[in-house]
């Protein structure tokens, strides 16, 4: 407030015009589009006080413009020959019953020239701070005054019309507010589903992954592949490089799959240095064919880039992959790629596992 009472003392500085201009940018209101909410409180000022031009204008840095005006034709104009930029200085209502007769407007181009303007009569809009907008003012061709009950009905439109840009602005704040916590919401979540070391699906997320496939083909999606993935020797790269060593390593082999597999196959670490994948509308040889391309890659790319004097880090996996479709067990199914990933250790590593259509039958029994 002692802002506001500096001002009114006419001493404007820098600093205030610039609050002034941040206060009145946190409306939003300047350049946009005639709203009938303001329109309608234009026309009833116009009424009350029986004038032919009334106008919502807010001072700009180098312009007035206005929200609303009714017989100006008009929807801004320049600051060195506004009436209102000087209605600002002071509170409450100004009035300029002849305009001829006030030094500071007998030289006026609106005054002197079209539309030969003689009286003026405007109420403050004043910011929930105390920061001077613009104004509600209403002007005529001719000489006159103002009743008291019409600058008291003008004064009140105009705080009418600040409590509408609040009500605007407190509108917008919660719109804002509410897609900020959407978004931390949504972030929550994908948290909440995300391996922290490689940014892939945990093994909850995952599972629940794995529940929406085995619906979907309980109600005729094709069947899908599941493939369970366990590096080779792992526990050696943390022993010989150590454990930051290990998981960058899980990190480079998380971004190799992602290469490796296709965009609508699901990744998960399913814990230490365990991966799974659900491939869906996958039969067992595609999904073959996709390890193999794993295998492959891994091959011939370096998981560590290490000193010169040490060779490039390299890694193999050994892989069980068994079928899902709409009558498996999902528990059954783990299982199942998971003895099959033990039987690729057992039969030397850097290999793939499948389930046989005869074990499949056997399933089926
Ligand atoms: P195998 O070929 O039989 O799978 O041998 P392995 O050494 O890979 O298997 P083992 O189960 O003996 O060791 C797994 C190692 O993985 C041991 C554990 O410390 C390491 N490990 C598990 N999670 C992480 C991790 O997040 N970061 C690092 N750096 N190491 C991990
Ligand atoms: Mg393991
Ligand atoms: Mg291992």
């Amino acid at each position: 407030m002692t802002d506001k009472a500096d001002c009114t003392r006419r001493s404007c500085t820098a600093d205030y015009e610039s609050r002034r201009l941040q206060a009145l940018a946190s409306y939003q209101i300047l350049d946009t589009q005639p709203e009938s909410a303001f329109d309608d409180l234009v026309e009833v000022a116009s009424i009350i006080c029986e004038a032919p031009i009334a106008v919502i204008n807010f001072i700009d840095r180098d312009r007035q413009w206005f929200k609303s005006e009714k017989g100006l034709g008009v929807r801004e104009t320049p600051l060195d020959i506004s009436i209102c930029a000087h209605a600002i200085l002071q509170p409450g209502l100004f009035v300029v019953p002849d305009t001829t007769q006030d030094p500071r407007f007998a030289n006026n181009p609106l005054v002197t020239g079209e539309p030969h303007l003689r009286f003026y009569a405007g109420a403050l809009l004043e910011s929930s701070d105390g920061y001077p907008l613009g104004t509600l003012c209403i002007l005529d061709y001719r000489p006159r005054e103002l009743t008291e009950r019409q600058g008291f009905a003008l004064k009140a439109l105009a705080n009418q019309v600040m409590a509408h840009m609040q009500l605007m602005q407190a509108h917008r704040d919660q719109a804002e507010l509410i897609s900020e916590l959407k978004a931390t919401r949504h972030k929550l979540a994908e948290r909440a589903a995300t391996d922290p070391l490689t940014g892939l699906l945990n093994r909850r997320a995952f599972e629940k992954h794995l529940n929406q496939e085995v619906a979907l083909m309980q109600r005729g999606a094709p069947s899908a592949a599941l493939m369970l993935i366990d590096i080779d020797y792992f526990k050696a790269v943390n022993d010989t490089l150590g454990h930051q060593a290990g998981d960058e390593v899980l990190l480079r082999f998380a971004e190799q799959c992602q290469e490796v597999f296709r965009e609508s196959d699901v990744i998960g670490r399913w814990g230490g240095e365990e991966f799974v994948i659900l491939l869906p509308r996958t039969s067992v040889p595609d999904g073959q064919y996709a390890a193999e391309r794993l295998h492959s890659l891994l091959s011939t790319t370096p998981m560590l880039e290490q000193e010169e004097s040490r060779a490039p880090l390299h890694i193999t996996v050994s892989i069980g992959i068994c079928s899902l479709d709409g009558g498996s067990s999902i528990d059954e199914c783990l299982h199942r790629a998971d003895q099959l990933l033990y039987q690729a250790k057992s039969e030397g590593r850097n290999r793939t596992a499948c389930e046989t259509v005869e074990a499949l039958l056997q399933w089926d029994n």
